[in-house]
């Protein structure tokens, strides 16, 4: 079970040897994508397993898919999270587990925990009833109030070297061929590297050929919009059919276990806000995935005949001030989606960069 997280050799150890006697509360941080998310359920799952975490047993399968009823992950379900949130997670903590020895409270993104709601958190963070543990998780830990993580015990995940994320991706079976060239896009988040080697394998190359036929008109712009949305609809659509397996898994479990109506409703209710959060997740990354495919058409006409980031298309031969002008507009597409401004209209800003963007196509440039 604990191979799921890859590269993080010590705080697997860690948590592992922690189950026995763990304590209150535990403060995972890592960045996105470096297995800080699999770490988190691992422990939640070896917590309510009655072996310890054998990754087998039927609790240790509810708790790792996200749907064991003494596992509560939380999730914000805005920009910030609330103080009605953390009222709901004092109450869960105070509720007797359902059937584990323990009850596990997985708080995501702990960071936009604010100060008043961090408040109302610390006494039952500090002092929770006996066989309730808290595991918060960050990516940035510098965010976090200091009298929050002064009562946690901290473990860290390292960010994952190239060398992991290749090994991973080789063991889960992408064709070596295909390694690099993820890797070197992904920026050592596996999440990001698993993604573009599987469903968003041909978001990049259809993103890159709606841009390289813009020539600076309206209606060109509006042909590559629809081309751009429809290759992020089908990104996006193995998502939600898994996630439509999910659902169907958990009423087959509901059925089969002995859940009272309120348990039974509370897991049905976790499981579609999880998958809301992946799903709101998924919609950045893959904005995320699309502004970096265009601007990555305009960097290496910039830098042409110096080496490419996208080996399959010749360099355009552009101007100097259209390729700045293009990565400019880029990055300012991408800023507030890096700043997490959730009130951001992902389908207006990719229109309204497109039709920003220079001239690319032949037929639109000076001779
Ligand atoms: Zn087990």
């Amino acid at each position: 079970m604990w191979d799921e997280v890859v590269g993080q050799e010590r705080a697997v150890d860690l948590l592992a040897r922690a189950v026995t006697r763990p304590v209150h509360s535990y403060l995972l941080v890592g960045p996105p994508g470096s297995g800080v998310e699999e770490l988190a359920r691992c422990f939640g799952a070896a917590l309510v397993c009655a072996e310890g975490g054998c990754g087998t047993c039927s609790a240790c399968q509810r708790a790792l898919r996200g749907r064991h009823p003494d596992v509560v992950e939380f999730e914000p379900d805005g920009s910030v999270i609330r103080v009605e949130q953390v009222a709901e997670m004092v109450d869960a903590a105070y509720l007797a587990p359902f059937e584990a020895p323990r009850k596990v409270l997985v708080v995501h993104e702990v960071e936009r925990l604010h100060e008043a709601a961090a408040n109302k958190l610390l006494k039952t963070l500090e002092e929770p009833p006996p066989r309730t543990h808290f595991v918060l998780i960050t990516g940035a830990a510098e965010e976090l109030l200091e009298t929050v993580v002064s009562r946690c015990q901290m473990v860290e995940c390292k960010p994952l070297s190239s060398a992991d994320v290749s090994a991973a991706l080789l063991a889960s079976g992408v064709p070596s061929e295909q390694v690099d060239g993820v890797v070197r896009l992904a920026g050592g988040r596996l999440d990001r590297a698993r993604r573009l080697a599987g469903d968003w394998a041909p978001l990049r190359a259809a993103v890159v050929d709606a841009v390289r036929r813009l020539d600076g008109t309206g209606a060109a712009a509006a042909v590559a919009s629809g081309e751009v949305a429809a290759a992020i609809d089908a990104a996006l659509a193995a998502l939600e059919a898994e996630h439509g397996r999910e659902l169907a898994a958990l009423e087959e479990e509901i059925a089969a276990a002995t859940y009272s109506d309120r348990a039974a409703g509370a897991l049905r209710r976790r499981l579609r806000e999880r998958h809301g959060r992946i799903v709101r997740r998924a919609k950045t990354g893959v904005i995320m995935e699309v502004i970096t495919a265009i601007e990555s058409v305009f960097r290496d006409a910039l830098v042409a005949p110096a080496a490419a980031l996208d080996p399959d298309h010749p360099p355009l031969r552009l101007s100097v001030d259209a390729c700045l002008r293009g990565i400019d507009a880029c990055r300012h597409a991408m800023k507030p989606l890096s700043d997490r401004n959730l009130t951001v209209n992902d389908g207006l800003l990719l229109d309204r960069l497109l039709l920003n963007l220079p001239a690319t196509s032949l037929t639109g440039l000076p001779v």
